[in-house]
């Protein structure tokens, strides 16, 4: 096995078991491990600190494993590491209200450094984003069929990432029985369907399941404004809450018209749903020309800052639209608005919104903190892993 020595000093992230090894770290490699090999990290001393992946076209140069030198990277580690991602998930299909959606493998969070696979009732998606995992990718998609009761796994390695690590990006079906692109789902009661070939990232936003079940209880008479709707997932919250109005936008309509379907699926009434293709940044704008107001505004803005060097660009997008929302806003009425960018941690985009609602001139209190939902869990030694922030305000 190839082994590689870090610069004095250079240790102590992955002293706190810090799964990531940066290029800047290693004095040298011992050997030429090919992409996606297993290595071991050693101290400057040569004292071991874990066991990784090494990927040498990324920043991230190893992506670790385990910090056990007993633990051999094969068959049975992912066995081992799968199986109690996935238990850990099981309650979440047989409480109630049930679920047929859930993520059940969050990457680092769960020690699969680069690995996402999310269930859709019957069928699997994983998504393969680092050079160790491409290594192991068939044997992973065996593994994931033997481990659930799925019927097939679709592969969706299509996210810009790949490129940081050298990879190829690749989408289709690849293990179990092939079958439709469209799924349906259930999620807090409602059904929804679900484009594992094209939707975004493996086709659902299901970090946000909690937060639409919360929208769903705020939402009883209100006039809400959904923005960055995608297939609908607060605006039909909303609608099934009994909101007494829904203006949903996004700037695709594709996305608008599944959004429709799943109303219709669900048998929600159509009478008091607009959906509204456009740009949000404009549509806030003509709203705000026209006078329109809402009692209840919910924010969802795709990721402005994958990370942090492009946190300050990204600020001023957010504040525009928070800022934008917030005068909408008839006075108590609540803005849901979330980031889900890496590269903003949650004190700072709890500052842009309070700079919105300076610049706003409006006085505004924060009632809830919201995250992603739990079976998107966050390693407590991988911080980074806590992407979405929420904050539910209230125009006072
Ligand atoms: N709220 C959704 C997820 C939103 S994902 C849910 O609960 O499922 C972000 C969405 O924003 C995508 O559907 C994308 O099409 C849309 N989008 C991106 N930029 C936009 C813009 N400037 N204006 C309107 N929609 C935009």
């Amino acid at each position: 096995m190839s082994n590689i020595f870090l610069k004095p000093g250079r240790e102590k992230a992955l002293l706190r078991r810090h799964p990531w090894v940066f290029s800047g770290a290693i004095a040298r490699v011992k050997g030429n491990p090919g992409v996606g090999e297993t290595v071991d990290v050693m101290d400057s001393d040569g004292g071991f600190l874990a066991r990784g992946a090494y990927s040498p076209q990324s920043q991230i140069r190893v992506r670790v494993w385990s910090f056990d030198p007993g633990t051999h990277i094969d068959e049975g580690f992912f066995r081992q590491r799968l199986g109690t991602s996935i238990a850990n998930r099981y309650p979440l299909f047989i409480d109630a209200p049930p679920q047929t959606a859930a993520r059940l493998v969050h990457a680092e969070s769960d020690g699969l450094p680069g690995l996402v696979v999310d269930r859709y009732a019957d069928t699997l998606v994983m998504q393969v984003l680092s050079a160790g995992v491409e290594r192991w990718r068939e044997t992973i998609a065996d593994l994931l069929l033997v481990l659930t009761n799925a019927r097939r796994v679709y592969e969706r390695s299509d996210a810009e990432v790949r490129k940081l690590e050298g990879l190829p990006l690749r989408v289709g079906h690849i293990r179990g029985e092939a079958g439709p692109e469209r799924v349906q789902i259930e999620e807090n009661g409602l059904e929804f369907w679900v484009d594992i070939s094209k939707g975004h990232k493996t086709g659902f936003y299901l970090d946000q399941r909690l937060n639409r079940a919360r929208v769903r209880e705020l939402a009883a008479g209100q006039e809400v404004l959904d923005c960055f709707s995608y297939s609908g997932g607060f605006a039909l919250n909303a609608l099934a809450g009994g909101a007494a109005s829904i203006t949903a936008v996004d700037s695709s309509s594709d996305a608008l018209a599944l959004a429709d379907e799943n109303r219709a699926l669900n048998g929600l009434p159509a009478d008091h749903v607009h959906w509204l293709t456009g740009d949000v940044f404009q549509v806030l704008r003509s709203f705000r020309d026209q006078a329109r107001d809402f009692d209840l505004i919910i924010l969802d803005p795709p990721k402005f800052a994958p990370t942090s060097s492009q946190a300050q660009k990204a600020a001023r997008g957010y504040k525009d639209i928070n800022l934008l929302a917030l005068k909408l806003l008839r006075p108590g009425g609540l803005l849901v608005t979330f980031s889900c960018s890496g590269g903003i941690l949650a004190e700072f985009f709890q500052k842009i919104v309070a700079d919105a609602a300076l610049d706003a001139g409006v006085d505004a209190q924060i009632l809830e903190h919201l995250e992603q939902s739990p079976d998107h869990p966050v390693a407590l030694n991988f911080p980074e892993g806590a992407y979405l922030k929420g904050l539910v305000v209230k125009v006072v």
